[in-house]
């Protein structure tokens, strides 16, 4: 692409889009990326930069992946779409049995949408549906611990953090969830008496109100990139239980591997009534998450005055998507994921390690394929940014946070060098 061609369509990106989480019209050009291959995002001016952030925790694979591409054009071939009321097809069917298969015990069934947030909306829906049906139609809130994130849409807003998801602007317009305080930091850490004791209190004292406890397991992501011990999930299972609450477990981040467990249920050996899944089903391919449930929850809602779960998206089951994600979770089951995750760990501990004696870092932190520099302060994301790419690096740093979460397939050379760049990231910001 000719320089003049590239900012020609930059002036018309400035003109008509809209970028996540900005103003319109934008203050900061993005950069134009014109092909991405294995972990390399090709810009339109040439440059190569390798991707540090997965495309937001879902390229796990890697672009252009032979498997994948291949199953999206085998589908293509078939058929691209087609209804999914009254009507079903292979690539979904097999995707819902496998995705059975590689969760936690006990979830059974499973009901494909969109994106994380609309799978968080069906999640909730099915828990206020389940306590309606059961005649108690007043268990209708959500409790959760702050510093979480659950998506955009207003139900999932209402679950994130309230500083974090600017609950202020939104009084009166989102419901009013029950938070807790966030749990205390460190997977490695025993879980806390006090904090134990605080959570089985707030539970039992709104447990008439509450529908479902929903939260991130292990990794809080976009609400501040936090780990905590599994301890607390074990905590939350075994007190949502004695108090007829149903616990949600948001795993649109952290499933498929990313934190050293295929999910990080796993690392505490719990099973939720309910599984959000998302971002890298598709191996970053397509839009697709889906929500799961056990038996129990299907049976309850079922068994209501009104016996259907109202919803259904026009492209649920994509079977464009639910096959390239049949491809992803395949590659998952016959590759060593947990070789390359752990090797990532091994990395990226290294390869931070220098960033903790930075002035203005307060915390390095790695868990599986996923490393965390904090600062004391707002990064300076613009300056940052310059930093990452002027070493041919692709991050995106916000509020205080300098992260990574590499593609599985990325070669220890180039996590390295996604070390190094948030190292440089943190001096500069
Ligand atoms: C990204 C994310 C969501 C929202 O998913 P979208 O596909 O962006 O709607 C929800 N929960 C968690 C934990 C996420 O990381």
């Amino acid at each position: 692409m000719s320089p003049e061609e590239a900012d020609a369509l930059l002036a018309l990106d400035a003109e008509h889009v809209w970028h996540p989480y900005g103003p319109m019209p934008g203050t900061v050009p993005p950069l134009l990326v014109t092909e991405a291959e294995g972990v390399r995002l090709r810009l339109a001016d040439g440059r190569e930069l390798v991707d540090g952030m997965s495309s937001w925790w879902s390229a796990i694979h890697g672009y252009r992946h032979p498997v994948l591409d291949e199953a999206l054009t085998a589908q293509a071939g078939r058929m691209s779409h087609v209804m999914f009321g009254g009507l079903t097809h292979e690539p979904a069917i097999r995707l819902a049995t496998t995705l059975v298969e590689l969760v936690p015990d006990g979830l059974r069934h499973v009901f494909l949408c969109d994106s994380g947030s609309v799978s968080v909306e069906v999640a909730v829906k099915m828990c206020l549906q389940y306590w309606r049906s059961r005649g108690r139609a007043g268990k209708r809130r959500l409790l959760t611990w702050r510093g979480g994130y659950h998506g955009d849409t207003f139900h999932p807003m209402s679950a994130c953090d309230p500083d974090g998801g600017m609950h202020a602007l939104w009084r009166g317009v989102l419901p009013e969830q029950v938070f807790v305080p966030a749990p205390p930091p460190g997977f490695d850490r025993a879980p806390e008496k006090s904090y134990v004791d605080m959570l089985e209190r707030e539970v039992a004292r709104h447990a008439g109100e509450l529908a479902a406890v929903i939260v991130e397991p292990v990794v809080q992501g976009a609400g501040g990139m936090r780990f905590h011990s599994p301890g607390y999930l074990r905590v939350l299972r075994e007190i949502t239980a004695a108090h007829d609450v149903l616990l949600v477990f948001d795993e649109i981040a952290t499933g498929f591997g990313r934190t050293g467990a295929m999910f990080a249920a796993g690392h505490a050996g719990v099973t939720p009534d309910v599984l959000c899944v998302g971002k890298a089903l598709t191996g970053g391919y397509l839009t697709m998450a889906a929500a799961l449930c056990t038996p129990e929850v299907a049976r309850g809602i079922s068994a209501g005055e009104v016996p259907v779960l109202a919803h259904g998206p026009t492209f649920m089951g994509n079977p464009l998507a639910s096959a390239v994600a049949g491809a992803s979770l395949g590659l998952l089951r016959t590759g060593d994921w947990q070789a390359d995750v752990a090797r990532i760990e091994r990395l990226l501990r290294e390869g931070l390690a220098p960033a903790a004696d930075l002035p203005g870092v307060v915390d390095v932190r790695v868990l599986g394929a996923v490393g965390v520099v904090q600062l004391d302060h707002p990064a300076d994301v613009a300056a940052a940014t310059r930093a990452v790419t002027g070493r041919g690096v692709w991050l995106r740093p916000f509020r205080d946070l300098v992260y990574a979460m590499p593609p599985y397939v990325t070669e220890d050379e180039d996590v390295s060098l996604i070390a190094g760049a948030m190292v440089e990231a943190a001096r500069t910001a």
